[in-house]
């Protein structure tokens, strides 16, 4: 080997690596006082450090170190932690938000069909500037139940009986959640 070692290389014989290559490391070090003296040199500071004596560090170093590192955080991972905030801890809190969550989907679009409805009266009223909101308001609420019937076309009755099915499912919904919230306080610990 005809040239010095690297300071990784000269870590790698002070470390004791049996390596396969290792050994032309070890041939160059007997032949070259350079590099033997700076090896010297690096065991000799090795075996000062492991001499010194080892200190635990202070109470919350490590906190104090972390709240200066900006830890990246992917956005899904932000968005998943801050669901997780949302949901309640206790179960009949779980319960009650699940069928708050629904009754205000439910209002949202028994919402969007009075809307719609709204949209159709304004549009015979208006005539046919409105023709195109109405339009795009109908094939949105339509398209939604197409996916719910699995590519087929609803025609209104089905849309109706959508919301209708949506305002059942609410009301059986929160009704059973509270009835699980007033059931429930002796057993909160488990939950
Ligand atoms: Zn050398």
């Amino acid at each position: 080997m005809n040239r010095h070692l690297l300071p990784e290389e000269i870590d790698l014989l002070i470390d004791g690596e049996a390596g396969f290559g290792v050994a032309p490391l070890k041939a160059h070090v007997k032949e070259c006082p350079d590099c033997s003296a700076e090896l010297e040199t690096a065991r000799a500071v090795a075996l000062e450090l492991d001499l010194l004596p080892h200190l635990s560090p202070a109470p919350l170093f490590a906190d104090r170190v972390m709240s200066q590192v900006q830890v990246f955080e992917p956005w899904h991972v932000a968005a998943r932690d801050a669901l997780a905030r949302l949901v309640p801890q206790s179960t009949p809190a779980r319960v009650l938000a699940a069928a708050g969550g629904l009754s205000l989907a439910t209002v949202v679009s028994l919402a969007t069909l009075w809307i719609v409805a709204r949209v159709d009266l304004l549009a015979l009223l208006g005539g046919a500037a409105l023709d195109r909101t109405q339009a795009t308001a109908r094939a949105g609420l339509a398209s939604f139940a197409r996916e719910l019937l699995g590519g087929q076309a609803p025609d209104n009755g089905v849309v109706l009986l959508l919301a209708l099915a949506a305002f059942v499912l609410a009301v059986v919904g929160a009704t059973a959640g509270l009835r699980r919230a007033v059931a429930a306080p002796g057993r909160r610990s488990q939950g």
